[in-house]
């Protein structure tokens, strides 16, 4: 045969003796047997030959079946999973072991033992595969569904178990509970259905069991013990069994071993924590770099201020304008990280009111008319359209309209135009700040609020750091609202900020005026608890400008407590970082002492995270004052809360 076979091989067509033994091998497959023959090619697995059977069970003729392959017929993975046992026996030279195949025929899904024969070549390596395939759906579907779900009972990877009649006693159960618990299903059955779970936890077990009695079903949490003796977390989804009556037969339980999920669990729960404490870490660094960043740039800011009021020449002041406006920027940017962060980790402090819009623009475009002369650009005025009010954070509102007009002026041509203009609805109101500049590249909109992005603005002599439109759109949704940009259809761009609409009317009563502004003279005595020289020298230095003002220095808080309770100063200012005790300390200290207690206290510190803010204006402070010092506010404040002395009996000394 094998000789027939070789001969085969050797000659090229017709009716040869490989042909004849492929006829063989299908020959006695008549439509009498329910069985598929299949002759192919050891090299490419494509069909030599088939028989009736399987022409008829695909419904395709043999023309249509030859020189294909499985993978031509069958889907792709019952073809894959074909091919491969192929390969498996081709590869092993023996007869392969009966496979059970499931194929889709015309007739619907049948199922198969198919027994794959390979035919050595003329080198001895099979160059022939036979598979003969054995339609036994019939046979199958005779399993009843008992034996089926006793199948599925045994091959469960959940625990399951039944307990006898009165519950106490474990009965029936599948393997995989057994395994769970160490056990094998012999060692465990008749055990009590207690002695299953942890010591600690079979107390709670009747009032369970009782619920199900109750409820019919009921799933808890509880621990298992191991052969070992260790305890394990299980998920019990427990079912009672009843009668017609309503009685009770058993109680089946559906255990899961859920120690990888509790530990998945645990692991996120620290993840949880690690990275809160990482935030937490990351926040007082913040905080401890925003003051240790200030407090030199203070001492810049404020004696190049105080150079600019001596009389210099037109290069030395210069000079100190170069000075100031270096430090004015590196403030901002420090200002700028301090407001990403704060946003990112929540901790911004938002105080949401009623904000009139029309104002708002209106102080915006006020305070950005220099910066729009300089550039040469038109600034119209607001429209009678935003006389609306918001629910908003004033100061935090003002910062986004501020940035939004000062890049409509930055990034706009000279002799360009900027507008801010609003349309509201019943519970909107959209505030747009547009622009005749250069407008937003086409595909980029997207990209504007992340930080950092400057859209290839960098090498170029507009100056910026990219955070301010992502800390707009932080802001903004902060508030409740959304910020948009939008490229308009001539030239320019738009960005709208859209906030809820409040409808309080107008004319609610203003803040306090400060007489600060015409007040030019205050007298009294400051007491300033500070401790770095240099800060002290600048406020004194500040102070010259009032000579109605005595400025007392207390370099330590201890002191400074004593300076307030003898002298009783009309103002104290107080610096956070003390060597002797926290800024809140004093604070609370002077608030406690009736000596004390009425002094007006400023605190003037670089840590200007709003959480300390908020807690020093909590503890009394009047006013807070960030370093470095702004001398047109530290005066300021100064005229404010010190008697004016602009009296003709006292010219001050
Ligand atoms: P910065 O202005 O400091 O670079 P922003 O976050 O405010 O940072 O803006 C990010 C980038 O978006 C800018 O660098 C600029 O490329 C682009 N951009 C912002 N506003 C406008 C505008 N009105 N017109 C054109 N481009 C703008």
């Amino acid at each position: 045969m094998s000789e027939g076979l070789r001969e085969g091989r050797a000659s090229s067509t017709g009716t040869t003796p490989i042909a004849a033994r492929e006829h063989q091998a299908v020959e006695p497959s008549d439509d009498s047997i329910a069985r598929m023959v299949f002759v192919k090619s050891a090299r490419d697995l494509k069909f030599i030959r088939v028989n009736s059977t399987a022409q008829k069970l695909l419904g395709l003729s043999e023309p249509e079946l030859i020189g294909k392959t499985d993978r031509d017929i069958f889907p792709p993975g019952e073809a894959a999973r074909i091919q491969r046992d192929d390969w498996t026996v081709l590869d092993a030279g023996n007869v392969g072991p009966v496979f059970e195949e499931s194929l889709i025929t015309r007739f619907g899904r049948r199922w198969f033992w198919t027994q794959k024969v390979p035919v050595p070549g003329i080198d001895g390596r099979p160059d022939l595969l036979l598979t003969f395939s054995e339609d036994v759906t019939e046979q199958r579907g005779l399993r009843t569904a008992s034996q089926m779900w006793e199948q599925v009972f045994h091959d469960a990877e959940r625990g399951i178990v039944v307990g006898t009649p009165d519950g106490t006693t474990l009965d029936l159960m599948n393997p995989a509970f057994a395994r769970m618990h160490g056990y094998t299903v012999e060692e465990l059955a008749g055990t009590p259905l207690l002695d299953i779970f942890a010591p600690e936890a079979r107390r709670a077990v009747p009032a369970m069991l009782e619920l199900v009695r109750r409820d019919g079903q009921h799933t808890f949490e509880s621990f298992h013990l191991r052969k070992n003796g260790t305890a394990f977390p299980v998920l019990v989804d427990a079912t009672a069994v009843k009668d017609a009556q309503g009685n009770v037969q058993y109680r089946a339980l559906n255990v899961q071993d859920i120690s990888q999920l509790k530990s998945a669990e645990r692991g996120l729960r620290a993840d949880r924590a690690e990275a809160e404490r990482a935030n937490e870490a990351k926040s007082q660094f913040l905080s401890r770099m925003s003051h240790e960043l200030r407090t030199p740039l203070n001492v810049i800011l404020g004696f190049a201020q105080v150079m600019q009021l001596d009389d210099l020449t037109p290069s030395q002041s210069e000079n100190v304008d170069h000075i100031l406006q270096a430090g004015r920027d590196l403030l901002a940017l420090i200002d700028d990280v301090l407001d990403i962060s704060r946003v990112e980790s929540g901790k911004m402090a938002l105080s949401v009111e009623s904000v009139g819009v029309a104002e708002m623009a209106e102080e915006v475009l006020r305070l950005m008319r220099p910066l729009a002369d300089r550039h040469g650009v038109r600034v119209a005025q607001t429209t009678p359209e935003c006389d609306y009010r918001v629910f908003a954070d004033r100061q935090r509102l003002k910062q986004v309209l501020l940035n939004l007009v000062s890049n409509g002026i930055k990034y706009n041509v000279r002799g360009g135009y900027l507008t801010v203009e609003c349309v509201a609805t019943e519970s909107e109101v959209s505030i747009s700040v547009s622009d005749t500049g250069v407008g937003i590249p086409n595909d980029s909109v997207e990209r504007l609020f992340a930080p950092f992005e400057r859209l290839g603005k960098e090498g170029t002599q507009i100056e910026g750091t990219g955070l301010g439109l992502s800390i707009s759109k932080s802001l903004v949704e902060a508030m409740g609202g959304t910020i948009s940009a939008a490229r308009r259809a001539q030239q320019g761009s738009v960005f709208t900020v859209h906030l809820k609409r409040s409808q309080l009317p107008q004319g609610d009563p203003a803040p306090a005026a400060t007489n600060a502004e015409s007040s030019g003279g205050a007298t009294g005595l400051v007491l300033y608890i500070e401790d770095n020289l240099a800060s002290f020298q600048l406020v004194e230095k500040v102070l010259s400008q009032r000579p109605g003002v005595k400025v007392l220095p207390a370099m330590q808080a201890g002191i400074g407590l004593q300076l307030a309770q003898d002298y009783q100063p009309d103002l104290i200012l107080l610096d956070l970082h003390l060597p002797d005790m926290t800024g809140e300390e004093v604070l609370q200290q002077l608030r406690h002492n009736p000596q004390t207690w009425s002094i007006p206290v400023v605190v003037a510190s670089a840590d200007a995270t709003s959480r300390r803010l908020e807690r020093l204006l909590e503890l009394g402070a009047k006013v807070y004052l960030t370093k470095p010092i702004d001398v047109r506010e530290l005066l300021d404040t100064i005229d404010r809360f010190l008697p004016d002395a602009l009296t003709p009996q006292n010219p001050g000394t």
